[in-house]
């Protein structure tokens, strides 16, 4: 099993979401994961859970826990869904999905 699958599995990592690199750096003791998702994905919108196309998305990194005592970060372009039921009250929004993987 090569170290991107393994990581996946252990987060969770629903579709349309994958691991896309793993940067281990043992002289820092650090970890950098690197999720990112399939193009043309469509995800739940965070109100009405309605699938909803992709508007845009923003750079963004997280501290987490420590993995094997080394600080450990997450790295992701988060998406914000761009609701076509409600489109005044629903858009745009970051989708839920990413929020319970805690990107
Ligand atoms: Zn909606």
């Amino acid at each position: 099993m090569d170290d991107k699958k393994l990581m996946q599995i252990t987060r969770g990592v629903p579709s349309p979401w994958f691991v896309k690199s793993i940067e281990l750096s043992t002289s820092e003791e650090r970890i950098d994961v690197y999720f990112d998702f399939i193009k043309g994905g469509v995800l739940a919108c965070p109100i009405c859970n309605k699938p909803c196309k992709i508007h845009d998305t923003t750079d963004r990194s997280w501290r987490h826990l420590p993995l094997f005592h080394y600080d450990s970060y997450i790295h992701a372009r988060v998406p914000r869904t761009k609701c076509e039921v409600q489109r005044l009250s629903h858009n745009p929004k970051i989708a839920e999905k990413e929020r319970q993987i805690g990107l």
